[in-house]
């Protein structure tokens, strides 16, 4: 992994926005940054400013206006972006489709596992000359994981505080003999095409990540056909959700992870060959 000299505009906190989470509006003060990475160009500029006092920093995955689609972001400059300008914690923030009846449309998960059926993208950052076999047992940060909840749950919004999330590469849907894998042989609760590989190299640059996954519909099993416009209004609703969340969540974080509550600030220390 290139070394991360250090950017002139710095950030504790970094909020990846997903689908209908495009702009940087809910912070103040904002100074736009572009970044350049030994991987390449991030998905758009980044947008560093103060929100509930604290340094945030706020990258939209898809770009502005939506230009990337899943399989061509640039994960990895991504990440290493962020890692340069000194971030701790990463909130990814993500629509999905349910594999589950329970798990509504409108409804939050806080995801603890996922399942990867993505198929070309760039894994890694340790590409060679150093290997790394990085612990995925538990992929996701316990300690942003329990204050997201806690935030929603504030909120009063409907929330699940554990869920499997498959990614598939996409940019298509699932088949409905697919997304019956997904949920009756792989036991998966939520389907989405962006979380692989940004988890991953969030754990390899020892980040602590979460993601806040947003369901706008039941995925093709449901053999519930929904309109654009349905589809369209909860996922206004579920934008203003995520904001409200992100206000709730954002002065609850320590300024840095807490020895102890969590392992990924030391994910390489038992990674490195
Ligand atoms: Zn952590």
């Amino acid at each position: 992994m290139a070394s991360f000299p250090p950017s002139p505009l710095r950030a504790d906190i970094a909020i990846i926005g997903g689908s209908g989470l495009y702009d940087p509006e809910m912070l103040s003060d904002v100074k736009e940054i572009k970044v350049y990475t030994p991987y390449g160009e991030p998905s758009d500029y980044i947008s560093v400013g103060v929100m509930r006092g604290r340094r945030v920093a706020f990258l939209p995955r898809h770009g502005r206006g939506h230009r990337i689609p899943p399989h061509r972001i640039n994960y990895r400059a991504n990440i290493w972006a962020l890692k340069s300008m000194g971030v701790k914690w990463v909130v990814s923030v993500s629509a999905v489709g349910s594999l589950r009846e329970d798990y509504k449309p409108g409804d939050i998960v806080v995801p603890d596992q996922f399942i990867d059926m993505t198929k070309r993208r760039d894994y890694t950052f340790f590409d060679g000359g150093v290997v790394a076999h990085v612990s995925m047992a538990e992929p996701f940060c316990s300690q942003l994981r329990e204050l997201l909840v806690e935030a929603a749950r504030e909120r009063g919004y409907r929330v699940h505080d554990r869920g499997t999330y498959v990614c598939i590469e996409g940019p298509r849907f699932s088949t409905k003999a697919e997304s019956n894998v997904w949920r009756n042989v792989f036991k998966a609760d939520i389907i989405g095409m962006t979380l692989v590989p940004e988890v991953n190299l969030a754990c390899e640059a020892q980040l602590c990540y979460a993601t806040l996954a947003l369901v706008t519909d039941y995925d093709v099993w449901a053999e519930r056909p929904v309109t654009a416009e349905e589809v369209a209004r909860v996922m206004k609703e579920n934008t203003e959700k995520a904001k409200q969340i992100l206000y709730s969540l954002i002065p609850r974080l320590p300024e840095s992870p807490e020895e102890g509550k969590c392992s990924c600030c030391r994910s390489l220390q038992t990674a490195l060959l």
